[in-house]
């Protein structure tokens, strides 16, 4: 106990005087924790229990009578609740409910942020319960509260430490273990501070075993030993957590390392994980339903997941056990160290050189518009110069890998006019299709074009995997391009959003301050289009919307900048242009609008589709390109207060104007 009472004293030094850890652990989710095994009494003592809370019974009553249990009849008591629903359900509702109105309190600008957390601590719970259930473990539940409660040290530091999580989070540090960082930062780790608060709450031997050791395993002679298996259990859900993007904090750069130890406790080839998964999924998704919380968007999982197997595919600096370490090829984890094709792809066809030593390996994909084989990514780089392959020349093996999504090995013993071959002059290569969801993304092709080495037939299921990583990192890339577009632009009219238009202009102004001088922004509003929207229905708004930002992307140059900075208001930027060639670019736009109004006079009910246009040219004496834009803002105006439907230029500085 020598080393617990350490722990104990260097906690009072890393916290703040003032901590109250009861009230971060509200008191009835301790009784909750200390329920016995004792089938009868514990029915009786949850009841009680959770009836002396009254604003948690209404909240367990509302949450059984959601969706999410499926209950025919409305349920009105909490005797009623656990009768029907079970000890297990309602404690483990209540638990979620307890944690969670005490302790996560969105704060999306510290480091640590709390949401992100309580999801990180709900996907283990509900995998270690999951996980349990599968080992027909006797107290799923038990394992499920342990999994919810593993990080409490975390939430402590963050709450009462003199340096708080979001600190340590925001620290640089070195590659190694977090339990060592922390120690290095704090002086103790999250388990060891979780550890003395489970004392300090009296809480069951089993739950503080699962706190202070789901890091590492306990020695035979500890206490804990007797919860291995538990531990093993959250602490794999740990693992997985974090490999899944839920982890519990932002930009997490590190993840934990299982211990083969752990793997082999719950016996994880065993296990269904994705069926694991998919009942997590579920459970993660009824809390969310319920509590009205929006998690972080698939996007920001994904680069979190990307990192993590980035992590994974790191050298671990902790050389005491480095021999058991599992060899990992480098080209299965590069495909994962970007989100950029362009980066990804040679990196990746580089690992696949080095991991199985060929001469070139190269991508090939088919240019469907001109129907040939081509090789836009090659490894060394220069090897694939003018590669071009009509696809009807294709024939034989290839053309079962193409169909097929077969790998296959093609020597000229085989097929001595394979054009493939002939136009690379070697003698074999083998071809690997990258496939994802039955889709062929490409051919990864190898060669001994210099060595002539042999090729061998049992590379091939190998290369396979890494040509399936690949295909995952592709299919990301894809993903990310796509939202990272959508991000960018305005929904309805597909031009650039304001965020984006604010982005543009610092920095076309920033990086162009000496060469200003022929620059020119506008905004155009468009007439009592308050009047569209009354007369003819939102719809028929948003059409108009359509249609001006369909004119403007019509008019405006590839090279200068068009976007929707708001309602209905569109700006533009022109380069290289004088104040004669603005306004001859605004009336164009002006006049167009005015005509495909009319020519859309029954959609608009006989109103005219107009718009006024501000334009402001550059001056010597803005500070910045706000000004620039205020004094277009108001030339607008001007435009507006004159009549409408008309074009106005001013230059001036936007104090005298
Ligand atoms: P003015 O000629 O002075 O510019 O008059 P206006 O009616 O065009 O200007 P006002 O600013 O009074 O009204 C703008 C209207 O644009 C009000 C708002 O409902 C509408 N609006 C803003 N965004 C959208 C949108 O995305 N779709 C639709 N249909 N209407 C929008
Ligand atoms: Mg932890
Ligand atoms: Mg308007």
């Amino acid at each position: 106990m020598d080393d617990v009472n350490n722990i104990i004293k260097a906690a009072v030094l890393i916290l703040k005087e003032e901590s109250e850890p009861l009230q971060l652990v509200p008191s009835v989710a301790i009784k909750l924790l200390k329920l016995t095994n004792d089938e009868d009494a514990r029915i009786d003592d949850l009841t009680r229990i959770i009836e002396t809370e009254p604003t948690l019974a209404a909240k367990i009553l509302r949450n059984v009578n959601s969706a999410a249990y499926f209950l025919p009849n409305k349920i009105t008591a909490i005797n009623r609740a656990v009768n029907i629903l079970g000890f297990s359900t309602v404690r483990r509702i209540a638990l979620a409910q307890l944690f969670y109105n005490k302790m996560i309190k969105p704060n999306s600008k510290q480091k640590f942020d709390q949401l992100f957390f309580w999801q990180h601590c709900l996907f283990v719970a509900s995998l270690s319960r999951g996980i349990a259930v599968a080992l027909k473990h006797p107290d799923p539940d038990f394992v499920y509260t342990a999994g919810l409660i593993h990080d409490i040290g975390k939430i402590v530091l963050e709450t009462y430490g003199r340096l708080s999580y979001s600190d340590y989070i925001s620290s640089e540090k070195s590659n190694i273990s977090s339990h060592d960082s922390e120690r290095s930062f704090f002086g103790l780790s999250h388990a060891e501070i979780g550890h003395v608060f489970c004392l300090e709450w009296q809480l069951p031997l089993s739950i503080t075993a699962v706190v202070a050791s789901h890091h590492q395993l306990p020695e035979a002679a500890s206490p804990f030993t007797e919860f291995r298996q538990e531990i093993a259990i959250v602490a794999f859900a740990n693992s997985v957590a974090w490999m899944q993007g839920v982890g519990s904090y932002y930009d997490a750069d590190y993840h934990p390392f299982l211990e083969q130890d752990v793997l082999a406790l719950i016996n994880v080839d065993q296990l269904n994980l994705g069926h694991l998964l998919q009942q997590v999924d579920h459970e993660m998704q009824n809390t969310l339903d319920f509590y009205g919380i929006e998690f972080p968007s698939i996007h920001h999982l994904r680069a979190t997941l990307i990192k993590a197997a980035i992590n994974l595919s790191k050298p671990k600096v902790d050389k005491s056990d480095s021999q058991d370490k599992p060899f990992f090829l480098s080209s299965l984890t590069a495909p994962h160290h970007s989100l950029n094709t362009d980066e990804f792809l040679p990196r990746t066809l580089a690992a696949i050189h080095g991991d199985f030593g060929f001469d070139r390996v190269m991508m090939l994909t088919i240019n469907a518009r001109r129907r040939r084989l081509i090789a836009p990514y090659c490894w060394p780089p220069s090897e694939a110069d003018n590669f071009d392959i009509d696809v009807n020349s294709l024939s034989g093996l290839f053309l079962c890998c193409l169909r097929e999504k077969k790998p296959v090995l093609i020597s000229s013993d085989l097929e001595s006019d394979n054009p493939i071959l002939k136009q690379l002059k070697v003698s074999a290569f083998v071809a690997i299709p990258i496939v994802h969801e039955q889709r062929l993304l490409g051919i990864i092709y190898a060669d001994n074009f210099v060595s002539k080495k042999r090729l061998c037939k049992s590379a091939l299921s190998e290369l396979t995997l890494s040509a399936s990583q690949l295909g995952i990192a592709m299919v990301n890339a894809k993903h990310y391009e796509i939202e990272k577009k959508q991000a960018q632009l305005d929904p309805l009219t597909q031009l650039y959003n304001k965020r984006m238009i604010n982005y543009f202009m610092e920095e076309f102004f920033k990086n162009n301050s000496s060469n200003l001088d022929k620059v020119a922004i506008g905004f155009i509003d468009i007439d009592k289009f308050k009047k569209v929207n009354d007369l003819c229905g939102h719809q028929t708004g948003d059409d108009a919307l359509k249609v001006v930002a369909d004119i403007m992307s019509q008019f405006t140059r590839p090279e200068d900048f068009i976007g929707r900075y708001g309602g209905e208001e569109f700006i533009f930027l022109l380069k290289n242009t004088d104040k004669t060639g603005a306004i001859a670019y605004a009336e164009r736009i002006r006049k167009e609008i005015e005509s495909r109004g009319r020519l859309l006079r029954e959609k608009f009910l006989n109103l005219e589709l107009t718009a006024s246009i501000g334009v402001a040219t550059y001056n010597r004496s803005y500070a910045n390109y706000t000004d620039m834009i205020k004094v277009a803002d108001q030339a607008m105006y001007l435009a507006k207060h004159e009549g409408r439907n008309r074009v106005i230029l001013l230059s001036g500085s936007p104090a005298l104007v």
